[in-house]
């Protein structure tokens, strides 16, 4: 529970806010988008509660929250794993703390709080106590299981939020919570070594822009698939040393490995494509890695086994990332080595934006102001 909670003085007008035993003055509503059904209306609402923290969680005001396609598959509703209705979606939360539970020890009221996918795990099952926080069957799933970030208040168990250093541009960092973690976590999981030629498709998009400048500042040579000018500018601007449009190719196959001298030695596939998986069991090189990250809905990676045997080549799922990772990936935005290629609207622009993202049409990240 909250340590305390004192009421303002009784004023008809300041009635509707809460002082929450800090210098923050915590309104009772405020502004979110709600979807009461999968793919029913997104609600603009100016007047839903805001939630109160449990001992364990913090209260962030957040200020900007990142829209992943991971968003978009939680409004369809179109994962074999129900959402909680109503929901408020949203899962990259950049903000301040404003309140915290009375069990809280790690976070500071005004501290800078990053809010991610993995709201919070039990931390003492086989998987957590590995490091696998992602598969606890408890997880806790920001935006999907529980609130998220489509909203100016949203809590976070406090041992999962994320740490972020004061002074940090809270726009700029927000897709690096769910896109630049997930990226960071994947191109681990290939173990490709400096020097190796990684291809990621879907690059132009949210995670793939991010995947490009991970992949460089780890060493890595990025090839950059993708459809689209603009697509191409921004990847080849962010590092991609080549690109190719799956859409313009004849032989895309052909192509990449041509471009690989044999073939890339990974493939991180965020792409929301069925078609880009199997293709790259043809064109990643022998003893190569493909990384599967991207979740078309009812999709199957399919493989032929005689090529997979033969080319003795490795097929991997990866799952946004655990504590470390999130500690090691902010580490490379706090650095200057990754930067979001964002575009800021307000939070009641989310239908437009989904709109958009189905469509394929947007070039890096679009990051929700939550005050407009
Ligand atoms: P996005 O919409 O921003 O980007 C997807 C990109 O894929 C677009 O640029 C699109 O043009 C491109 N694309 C489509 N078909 C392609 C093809 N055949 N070849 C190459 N590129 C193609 O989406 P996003 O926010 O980057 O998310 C991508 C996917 O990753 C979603 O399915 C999302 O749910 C998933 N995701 C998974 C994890 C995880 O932990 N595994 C975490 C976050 C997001
Ligand atoms: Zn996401």
């Amino acid at each position: 529970m909250l340590r305390t909670i004192s009421r303002l003085a009784s004023s008809p007008a300041r009635r509707n806010f809460i002082r929450l035993n800090s210098t923050f003055v915590v309104p009772r509503t405020q502004k979110a988008i709600v979807f009461e059904k999968n793919n029913g209306p997104l609600l603009y609402k100016t007047d839903w509660p805001v939630p109160t923290p449990a001992a364990d969680e913090i209260l962030v005001n957040v200020k900007y929250s990142g829209v992943c396609h991971t968003d978009l598959h939680a409004w369809h509703g179109d994962w074999p794993l129900p959402t909680k209705l109503p929901l408020v979606g949203g899962h990259e939360g950049a903000g301040v703390v404003v309140a915290r539970g009375s069990a809280v020890t790690n976070f500071e009221l005004g501290d800078y709080a990053g809010i991610k996918w993995l709201n919070g795990s039990c931390l003492s099952c086989e998987f957590c106590l590995k490091g696998a926080e992602s598969s606890c069957s408890d997880a806790i799933l920001t935006g999907y299981t529980h609130d998220g970030t489509f909203q100016e208040y949203a809590t976070a168990k406090a041992i999962h939020a994320a740490k972020i250093p004061k002074q940090t541009d809270l726009a700029q960092i927000a897709p690096i919570l769910c896109a630049g973690i997930t990226v960071y976590k994947a191109l681990k999981t290939s173990t490709a070594t400096p020097g190796q030629w990684v291809a990621i498709t879907g690059a132009g998009g949210g995670l793939g822009s991010l995947a490009i400048q991970y992949a460089k500042a780890m060493g890595l040579r990025p090839i950059a698939i993708d459809t689209g000018a603009a697509k191409a500018e921004l990847c080849k601007s962010l590092g991609a040393e080549v690109f190719i449009d799956f859409k313009a190719t004849s032989d895309l196959s052909a192509e990449i490995k041509q471009a690989t001298h044999g073939g890339p030695h990974a493939v991180i596939h965020v792409a929301v494509s069925e078609a880009a998986i199997e293709v790259s069991t043809d064109y990643v090189r022998p003893t190569g890695t493909i990384v599967l990250v991207g979740m078309p809905a009812g999709a199957v990676a399919r493989s032929s086994v005689f090529n997979h045997v033969v080319k003795a080549i490795d097929i991997k799922g990866s799952y946004v990332g655990n504590r470390e990772d999130t500690v090691e990936a902010l580490d490379f935005f706090s650095r200057g080595l990754v930067s979001s290629p964002i575009n800021i609207v307000g939070l009641s622009e989310l239908a437009s934006v989904y709109e958009k993202m189905e469509k394929g049409e947007i070039v890096g990240r679009y990051v929700l102001d939550t005050t407009c």
